[in-house]
């Protein structure tokens, strides 16, 4: 197999790793779903196509809590953070942000918003 061939491969399967969780993993809890289909795949590769894939819009960085998380699904959605666990969960129902005026006037043109509330989650407060 050509280098090229098994990069796109590589990538292929980290993408099916992180479209299969919803636990919006960071690079080193994906690198070790990875690893398990890939035995000799090192942290930097998936480090790499990570980042790649998030500049191009295939999937979502999310940057919250000081880590870098990554969502599978690419398309713009509410999110809920932990701040003791700080585990990142999709929420379910819509959420309507309203666009202020003030935003339209400064120029630009507004495509998108991302949400994130935080707290601490059901789990978190029991020991609490
Ligand atoms: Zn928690
Ligand atoms: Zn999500």
């Amino acid at each position: 197999m050509k280098i090229g061939q098994r990069r796109s491969k590589q990538r292929e399967l980290i993408l099916e790793e992180l479209k299969g969780v919803t636990c919006h993993p960071t690079a080193d809890e994906l690198y070790e779903l990875v690893r398990k289909r890939i035995s000799n795949i090192s942290l930097g590769t998936v480090y790499r196509n990570l980042e790649l894939m998030a500049s191009t819009g295939v999937i979502l960085k999310i940057e919250s809590g000081g880590k870098n998380r990554f969502d599978g699904n690419a398309t713009p959605h509410p999110h809920m953070r932990c701040t003791e666990c700080g585990k990142v969960e999709d929420l379910m129902f819509p959420v309507n942000v309203p666009v202020p005026d003030q935003l339209e006037a400064s120029g630009y043109k507004v495509t998108g918003c991302t949400i994130e509330y935080y707290g601490i989650c059901p789990d978190c407060k029991n020991i609490c």
